[in-house]
């Protein structure tokens, strides 16, 4: 168990919570703390973004900023991060006054390809075989087993930008220059950085949540099973014993490690992918041969994944960052139901024409074990995150079925075979 956290470390409500950005995972954080009584301060350029009308104090400003800075500094009594491309530069200067968790080194790690991964081989782990590319000349010491392969920025790539993928090394000039054309880097004439990453046979995608306080103790959300089109979040799913005992756990640990190797404070997300085996239909068929696995890539905040935890686990991942960053006692969540997050993009609003239409949510909330969270963006467009649904019931199977008919409703692709396989216990 837990020790009690001395009064000094722990955080009590009213006290006000500093969060940079105003997404959707700010607001879902922002509701998290209001409802455990802390007040929040959210500073975003955007004065429309999701956060902005939920935070008792919202300020408007450039997060490179120093007034915002020192005015978000003063309002608050610790702050932490939506959003993990804010400047580090805008993380080390607030934390010269104020507790700031994850820390600035943290947050730096994983906004750098280069740097997340060669801290991940560190830990003694896996990951996808890769080359950088600092510079055009770099590419002719691509070892070419790394084709087909797929070209990603160092930095700011997120939901599947910034990539592309190469079959050669004339693709790989050109995807090269392509990437540098079009990129937003401050110094645009220095050409970007990349790697190029093999592509590999992906048999299913899983993400592992931990929190993890400065006493160091840690706790994890239920493994996620994750299927992304088109390089964005499809589904999560959350099954007891989708996946073996065996691997499961080295997975948790592997997340652990990660976490402690960063001294990490507050909620993090791993990214795993286990490989394509010929020889097992189902990662969790063979107890003694475990598949292969590799990490991904790490998120330095809540994450997508983790979005079932509103509606299926007794403490949501949102509550947990709360925890740690106020210092409190971190427990263990139980799930109290087998779960399926949908993302709601804005593609479903475009399904009858050109201009917006609501989808039907009424028919979506007459099914039971809907639970619909709408991020409340003004404006719907292709490709963005505008929600998403979380489905519950007493058994996966129910889960499944009503996933089924709100695909159907929202005129979606019905489930593919590798997903119910791979979410399901073998
Ligand atoms: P992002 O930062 O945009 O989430 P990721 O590196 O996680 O970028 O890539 C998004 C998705 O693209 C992954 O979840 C996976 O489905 C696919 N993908 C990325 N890298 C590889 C790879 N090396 N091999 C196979 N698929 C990959
Ligand atoms: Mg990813």
């Amino acid at each position: 168990m837990n020790d009690a956290p001395s009064h000094s470390e722990c955080l009590a409500p009213p006290a006000s919570l500093g969060i940079l950005g105003a997404g959707q995972l700010g607001r879902m954080l922002v509701q998290a703390a209001q409802k455990m009584g802390y007040r929040t301060v959210v500073l975003d350029p955007d004065p429309n973004a999701p956060a902005a009308h939920l935070s008792e104090e919202f300020l408007q400003f450039a997060y490179d900023d120093r007034q915002g800075m020192d005015l978000l500094a003063q309002r608050a009594s610790r702050v932490t991060t939506e959003f993990e491309n804010v400047p580090a530069a805008t993380l080390d200067h607030l934390s010269q006054t104020i507790a700031v968790h994850p820390s600035a080194f943290a947050v730096g790690v994983a906004q750098d390809r280069i740097v997340e991964k060669n801290m991940i081989r560190s830990c003694q782990l896996q990951t996808a075989p890769f080359h950088v590319i600092r510079h055009p000349t770099d590419i002719f010491n691509t070892p070419l087993d790394l084709f087909p392969g797929i070209l990603k920025t160092a930095r700011l790539g997120y939901d599947g930008k910034g990539q592309l993928t190469v079959n050669d090394l004339e693709e790989l000039h050109l995807a090269y220059a392509s990437l540098n054309a079009s990129s937003k880097a401050p110094h645009a004439s220095e050409p970007i950085s990349c790697i190029l990453e093999k592509k590999l046979p992906l048999q299913a995608e899983y993400s592992v949540i931990v929190a993890r306080n400065e006493r160091n103790d840690m706790v994890h959300l239920p493994i996620q099973c994750n299927q992304h089109v088109k390089g964005i979040l499809h589904l999560s799913s959350v099954f007891e014993h989708a996946l073996g005992f065996e691997l499961e756990t080295a997975l948790i640990n592997a997340t652990r490690t990660l976490a402690q190797e960063l001294s990490y404070v507050g909620v993090l997300c791993v990214e795993f992918f286990i490989l394509a085996d010929p020889r097992a239909s189902h990662p969790n068929a063979s107890k003694s041969n475990l598949p292969t696995w590799v990490v991904n890539e790490i998120a330095p905040r809540p994450h997508n994944s983790g979005h079932h935890s509103l509606d299926s686990c007794d403490v949501s991942q949102f509550e947990l960052q709360v925890r740690a960053l106020c210092g409190l006692a971190l427990v263990q969540p139980r799930q109290h139901s087998p779960c399926v997050m949908l993302n709601l993009l804005g593609d479903l609003w475009f399904k009858k024409g050109t201009d917006p239409l609501e989808p039907p949510w009424e028919k979506v909330l007459a099914l039971s074990g809907t639970h619909l969270h709408l991020y409340g963006k003004t404006q719907a467009r292709k490709g963005r995150k505008m929600g998403h649904l979380n489905i519950t019931a007493a058994h996966p199977k129910e889960v499944l079925s009503t996933l089924e008919q709100c695909l159907h409703l929202l005129e979606l692709p019905p489930l593919s075979r590798d997903f119910l396989t791979m979410s399901l216990p073998p």
